[in-house]
């Protein structure tokens, strides 16, 4: 079970979130003011904790700058949550690198099964060898993937991913000549709360090779196994 830190103002909402997720028997650190929570991202001595809930609007220190400073040192997951729309345009727009986002008022059978599919997402990523904070970079051919910082690119060019784009990207490079099903990939990147279909996934995978192929003007590192998935080959071993 996961260690939560969760990062909320109003009273109420901050009890129902910290009781419900203790009943999926998690451990629940709650902050109401976003000083008192910078104090303990900052607090190098403190264990980091599996997953953070921030609030975007919060007292003295808001949630984007939390958000922010978080990043600089840990690629633990985030799920921002949001009062308006307006909010949520500011968090995407950002691209903080928050993993997910909820908009209020919350649901809290929503947040129990997004929390859920994250966690089981990271424990999946750390079954592969992907979540560890000291991941040494992936450099192949010009091509270099920094799963701390979250950054690809392609002789010294930064490739702008999405999270998700970043994720396919990194696990399947991380396990070279390894085929993933999209179902695997569907299951595992995005969870079973999402209700989508595998043409989701050769979007996303379509959508990678495009912006991959325009920075490298080669488009040979994903291979599609119709039928079956999808692998990624070292550009060395690529078939001319
Ligand atoms: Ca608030």
């Amino acid at each position: 079970m996961a260690h939560i830190i969760v990062v909320e103002d109003e009273q109420e909402l901050a009890r129902l979130i910290a009781s419900t997720l203790k009943e999926d028997g998690h451990t629940i650190e709650v902050y109401r003011d976003g000083q008192f929570a910078l104090d303990r991202i900052q607090d190098a001595s403190a264990a980091e904790p599996d997953l953070y809930i921030l609030d975007l609007g919060l007292p003295r220190v808001d949630g984007l700058t939390l958000c922010k400073r978080i990043r600089q040192n840990h690629i633990t997951p985030i799920v921002m949550l949001t009062a308006k729309s307006s909010e949520l345009d500011k968090v995407l727009g950002l691209e903080l690198g928050a993993d997910d986002y909820i908009t209020k008022p919350v649901s809290l059978r929503e947040l129990q099964a997004r929390v859920a599919a994250i966690l089981r997402r990271v424990e999946m990523m750390a079954n592969v060898g992907l979540a560890n904070q000291d991941a040494a970079a992936i450099e192949q051919s010009g091509l270099r993937i920094d799963p701390v910082g979250r950054e690809v690119e392609f002789n010294r060019t930064q490739i702008a991913l999405t999270a998700k784009e970043f994720d396919l990207l990194y696990l399947l490079a991380s396990n070279p000549g390894r085929v993933f099903s999209r179902n695997y990939l569907l299951d595992n990147l995005w969870g079973d709360t999402y209700t989508g279909f595998e043409r989701t996934v050769d979007t996303h995978i379509q959508r990678l090779r495009r912006k991959l192929s325009v920075a490298e003007g080669v488009d040979e590192r994903i291979v599609t196994l119709w039928g079956v998935g999808y692998k990624y080959e070292k550009p060395d071993t690529v078939d001319a």
